[in-house]
């Protein structure tokens, strides 16, 4: 049997593996075995750092998890109904630790019914071989590869490989994990395991399949550095309708993609106020350009997606492109104008109109608005205004919107002009 030790010692943080050692130990202590599984283990063969790390244990995983947060002081969140837990380090790194368990399916495509046992039975229930390879942390044997399916072969011959023929008829969401996972690694997917694929999306298997879990990988995919290529693999997969019956990879797609690259990059880069992105989201709009807003509200619906996300969307049909043909005009438009069409907007939608721009008077009034407008206030506070007797209430609203439309357009430069500007709206009553 192989020994990874020298190996996890080059590609993993100090930290992580006195971390594994320390697991190994505790293990020992509590007459447990330990072993690194997974993504963890695929990603120290082509060494690369995960710092999300899932261990299984034989025994109790939650009790092994709260000695080990108890020794390090980390912090644990526990799920009893799956016997599962997270300690997070005060490091950061987070570790998953289930127990060893073998899943039967009720059903196909159900949510698999838990039965503890051995850890064979554990592997051979992963997605995909690449998955399905363990490390030992126990003493006397630490570092140790356990490979019951030729991993370290698939992995040199660099290919995605379901473990059984059943694998995506008990579960459809493979088919989306197999596409990411092959395009994130640039491996290739086996032909048999690409037949087994097509089977189940022919047959459309996905449908009986939760909801909210094929989000989470429509999710995961647009998270990936590279998720065109992914998009692109699927449709040769014709795996696209599982996202939408409608979605087709349009022309030009890829070029918008780089271009929602581009806008972030600068994005990133160049805005005074920077806020968290969500790039996914982004991507999404993007991927459902051709669809009608009744479609992608049905899909938002359908996959339960958050309030915030499904506004975001939406807003995006509405009002995106007739903001646009606006902002892309020749003719002169004022500040408070682009400020008043951008600013209800979440950035998410400015950044995908700066990335389909095809002008470069749009694109310019877009950065002019994250590099100046955006978050913009008057010097005069509303302190100001209530002084000037105005009571709180519309009027009130009005009178700093207009202020604010004023000093944008560079017509109010002083806090007193501002003030000044104000007394004759609050005689006049808008
Ligand atoms: P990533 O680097 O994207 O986090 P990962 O391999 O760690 O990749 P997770 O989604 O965190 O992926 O899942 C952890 C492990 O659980 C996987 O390595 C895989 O073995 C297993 N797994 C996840 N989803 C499934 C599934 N649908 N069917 C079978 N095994 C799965």
């Amino acid at each position: 049997m192989k020994n990874l030790h020298d190996k996890m010692q080059h590609c993993f943080s100090e930290s992580t593996m006195m971390l594994l050692k320390k697991v190994g130990d505790i293990s020992k202590r509590m007459d447990y075995k330990a072993y690194l599984i997974g993504g963890t283990v695929r990603d120290l063969f082509l060494c690369k750092e995960n710092l999300d790390i899932d261990i299984v244990i034989e025994g109790d995983a939650i009790h092994f998890g709260e000695k080990l947060a108890h020794d390090i002081h980390g912090i644990i969140i526990s799920h009893k109904r799956f016997g599962t837990c997270t300690v997070t380090t005060p490091e950061y790194i987070k570790i998953d630790f289930a127990t060893a368990r073998r899943e039967t399916y009720a059903k196909p495509a159900a949510l698999p019914t838990v039965e503890f046992s051995s850890f064979r039975d554990d592997l051979a229930r992963r997605d995909f071989t690449v998955n399905a390879m363990a490390i030992s942390l126990n003493d006397g044997d630490f570092g140790h590869l356990i490979d019951f399916f030729d991993v370290v072969g698939d992995i040199e011959r660099k290919q995605i490989k379901a473990l059984h023929n059943k694998s995506f008829v008990d579960d459809p969401t493979r088919i989306l994990r197999g596409i990411r996972l092959e395009k994130r690694l640039g491996f290739t997917i086996e032909p048999h395991t690409a037949s087994l694929m097509r089977k189940s999306i022919e047959k459309e298997r996905y449908k009986r399949v939760e909801e909210p879990r094929l989000r989470d990988e429509i999710m995961l995919i647009l998270k990936e550095k590279e998720p065109f290529h992914i998009i692109e693999r699927m449709d040769e997969f014709r795996a696209l309708k599982i996202i939408h019956p409608y979605l087709k990879l349009h022309k030009g797609l890829n070029e918008t993609f780089t271009a929602i690259d581009e806008a972030c990059g600068w994005y990133n880069e160049n805005s005074p106020r920077k806020r968290s992105i969500e790039k996914w989201l982004i991507y999404l709009m993007a991927l459902f350009e051709d669809v009608s807003h009744d479609g992608m509200l049905y899909f938002a619906n359908k996959f339960e997606f958050k309030r915030g996300e499904r506004l975001r969307m939406l807003s995006y049909k509405k009002q995106g492109r007739k903001v646009l043909k606006t902002l892309n005009a020749k003719r002169k438009i004022l500040p408070s104008k682009i400020y008043h069409l951008l600013e209800p907007l979440s950035h998410e939608v400015t950044l995908l109109l700066m990335a389909v721009s095809r002008s470069d008077i749009g694109k310019g009034r877009i950065m002019e608005f994250f590099h100046k407008y955006n978050g913009m206030r008057t010097s005069a506070r509303g302190e100001d205004i209530k002084a000037l007797g105005v009571k709180a209430g519309p009027h009130f609203a009005k009178i700093m919107e207009k202020m604010l439309h004023k000093k944008l357009d560079g017509i109010l430069i002083t806090k007193e002009a501002e003030i000044e500007y104000a007394k004759k709206l609050a005689k006049r009553r808008l």
